[in-house]
């Protein structure tokens, strides 16, 4: 049997295993987790745990990735801000020349101080734009908003007449295109809140077109999130596309089609395909559709620029055995990392230490959290080498949709967020305190 501790499943060239003989018996060796150039127990030991861990030359190196793939097509990379919304990667990603994709106020305010220039590179995307929000993003000079409903794009006009300033606009239409993925994040259906039908857009268009503080400049789609088969992001670019066409005849002005996020990640099996071959397939089914049309493609990645770049490290509490069952619970949550809770997502989860000699046994167990919900787990019926109470797990893909969802439930401080550069860790969010929690309670 080959198990996991023979074979621990990194994510190069972020997380890697590396070697350390002690003394000179090679077989007492161990091999240790590292990002880029730092030990995670050198980490664990300096920060605490749970801590989030970054790779800085991988969320690099995957936003390059996205960029080349599309190099053939004019195009803007708008990170979707939603997926990790630490002001340092922001930043980090802002000084690449990226784009941003904002679904609220706070959002925008985040991006606006990680870089004010990075303006007008924002879309403002979302179903429940209030005016508050509406006008200051108008005061920013954002690039566009992709408006949802007949009753935003009023409402935007209201907020741009008030600020004699005028819109720049884009629909968000729903293709009643099926993406294969998870309920709760599949969005291109005609019974999902999103977007306006595809059917309506063209009379929504002429509204718009005729509104004196609007000013038409594309089209939008957005069907879901972890979508792996790049198929029906074909299919909703060609609906996009025909959309356009008729717009155009219209008389109406698309400058940009923006294809929205949705790239999902390997969580469960490596991806045989390089991230760059892989993101080249999807930009092959987006860009085959919008041959001769003459646009800007605004895309929204999220989750497949920092997903596997970042890890969730957390400590070995208690080992614990009911009736037979076995239990690792270790000291982070689901109010730090809420994905296997709320949607039964699947993390690959390893030991950061092993030894390297091929005695080391496994284990099969339930990985769980302190929180009192038979709900918070990170893995059921998991192998793994057999670990003892005080050693490291690292919770791998963790990225994405992890720190910006963490709460306070069960009053437990939010972890603390490292980013690494080659030999260099710097917090980039301190670990709340009580008193933090505390704070806005009479
Ligand atoms: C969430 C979201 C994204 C990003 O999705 P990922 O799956 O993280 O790539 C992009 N655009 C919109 C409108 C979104 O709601």
């Amino acid at each position: 049997m080959t198990s996991r501790s023979q074979n621990p499943a990194g994510r190069p060239p972020g997380f890697v295993y590396r070697e350390t003989k002690r003394g000179i018996l090679r077989w007492g060796g161990q091999s240790i987790l590292h990002c880029e150039d730092v030990s995670l127990p050198k980490l664990a030991a300096k920060y605490g745990t749970p801590l989030y861990v970054y790779s800085a030359a991988m969320i690099r190196e995957r936003y390059d990735a996205f960029d080349a793939a599309f190099r053939d097509v004019p195009h803007a990379i708008c990170y979707s801000v939603k997926a990790n919304s630490n002001l340092s990667i922001l930043r980090l990603l802002a000084r690449k020349g990226c784009g941003f994709d904002v679904v609220s106020g706070g959002e925008l305010e985040r991006v606006l101080t990680a870089d004010r220039k990075a303006a007008k590179k924002v879309v403002f995307s979302g179903v429940g734009k209030t005016r508050e929000e509406l006008s200051s993003a108008l005061k920013a000079g954002i690039m566009l908003f992709n408006v949802e409903s007949e009753s935003e794009l009023w409402a935007l006009a209201e907020c741009a007449g008030r600020l004699r300033s005028t819109a720049p606009v884009a629909l968000r239409v729903n293709p009643d295109v099926a993406a294969k993925t998870h309920p709760y994040i599949s969005t291109g259906l005609h019974k999902h809140k999103f977007g306006v039908p595809i059917s309506e857009a063209r009379a929504l268009y002429a509204k718009a077109s005729g509104a004196r503080y609007l000013k038409v400049r594309g089209a939008s789609v957005h069907i879901g999130s972890q979508i792996t088969d790049v198929a029906p992001f074909g299919e909703a670019m060609a609906r996009v596309a025909d959309l356009v066409r008729e717009l155009r005849a219209d008389g109406h002005n698309i400058d940009y089609i923006d294809a929205g996020g949705g790239l999902g990640i390997a969580y469960e099996k490596p991806n045989p395909l390089e991230f760059s071959g892989y993101v080249a397939t999807y930009a092959r089914a987006l860009a085959a559709p919008l041959r001769g049309l003459d646009v800007q493609l605004l895309l929204e990645p999220g989750r497949s620029i920092v997903g596997p770049a970042g890890v969730l490290l957390t400590s070995v509490i208690y080992r614990k055995e009911n009736d037979g069952k076995r239990f690792l619970v270790v000291d982070a949550a689901m109010n730090d990392l809420i994905r296997p809770a709320l949607y039964g997502a699947y993390h690959e989860i390893v030991s950061v230490t092993y030894g390297t000699d091929a005695a080391t046994k496994s284990e099969v167990s339930d990985i769980v959290g302190p929180v009192c919900e038979t709900g918070d787990f990170f893995a059921r019926d998991r192998e793994l080498p057999a670990v003892s109470e005080g050693d490291l797990l690292a919770i791998l893909d963790a990225g994405a949709y992890g720190m910006v969802l963490a709460s306070n439930y069960n009053t437990r401080p939010r972890a603390a967020e490292v980013l690494i550069t080659g030999k260099s860790a710097k917090v980039i969010r301190r670990r709340e305190k009580l008193q933090d929690l505390l704070r806005a309670e009479l």
